[in-house]
């Protein structure tokens, strides 16, 4: 078995971000049009390396002539108005700008934006329900069919948005499952047999958070809640406005 290798026609650089993040990846595909993937954050050491990692390769910011946006993060399409202005590329991006991942089945090649990355897991965080709807999205629960569906497809090479690339997709997304299945059983455990609010099971769970911190574990904790419910493992019952959920006993 060959080592799955980046193709030739795809330049990949990085550029700095002013993100606790770090640096992220940009990928440049030489040939008509001339395309790149991801534009990077507005900050001006982000600037300078990409228009340096241009021109290794012979090109300006105006012979761009197509920009993909992987998703609508500042670190990876802060720039994106600026080089468009500047090169008059096309841009192609989800219509909802949600997250996505380009495939190359041929070379067995995805290109995962921040879906798949190897160093950092993802924490979709807990949104309000959109215009007109009443419940919240389910964002975890999305991610996780989503995950389930990439480990599915036939991948050699995983280019992600941050980070090196991965060559074993399919073992790096059952750390992920696994990662999420553990935090959802210590919440099960931490309920115990009563019925608790969302706050309650927060604070039985984490304490002396900053504000901050406290948002993320209550993006958290919803987020597997609501997977768990998915699951039929826990139920939500709304009572005076005030929703409780309560873990469904083994049967
Ligand atoms: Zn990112």
């Amino acid at each position: 078995m060959t080592y799955p290798t980046t193709p030739s026609y795809l330049y990949t650089f990085s550029v700095p971000t002013p993100f606790p993040v770090g640096p992220v990846n940009l990928y440049l595909a030489e040939g008509e049009p001339l395309t790149l993937l991801d534009a990077g954050p507005r900050y001006d050491p982000a600037r300078k390396a990409l228009t340096e990692a241009l021109a290794e390769r012979g090109y300006r910011v105006a012979d761009l002539q197509r920009l993909i946006l992987t998703h609508a993060h500042p670190d990876h399409c802060g720039l994106a108005a600026e080089l468009v202005r500047e090169s008059g590329a096309e841009v192609m991006a989800h219509a909802e700008t949600d997250l996505i991942c380009l495939y190359q089945p041929q070379r067995r090649l995805l290109l995962s934006g921040d879906h798949l990355l190897r160093d950092i897991s993802s924490n979709p965080l807990v949104e309000p329900p959109a215009p007109g709807q009443t419940e919240r999205p389910r964002r975890l629960v999305e991610y996780m069919a989503q995950l389930r569906r990439v480990a599915e497809m036939d991948i050699a090479l995983t280019l992600p948005g941050h980070g090196p690339p991965i060559t074993d997709h399919r073992a790096l997304i059952r750390e992920r499952l696994a990662f999420h299945e553990k935090r959802a059983r210590h919440i099960l455990e931490t309920m115990g047999d009563e019925a608790l609010t969302t706050h309650e099971i927060v604070s039985q769970l984490f304490s002396g958070l900053d504000p901050i911190n406290h948002f993320l574990a209550i993006s958290e904790v919803i987020g597997h809640l609501q997977w768990l419910e998915v699951e039929g493992r826990v139920t939500r019952r709304e009572q005076g406005g005030v929703a409780r959920w309560r873990g469904k006993t083994r049967y």
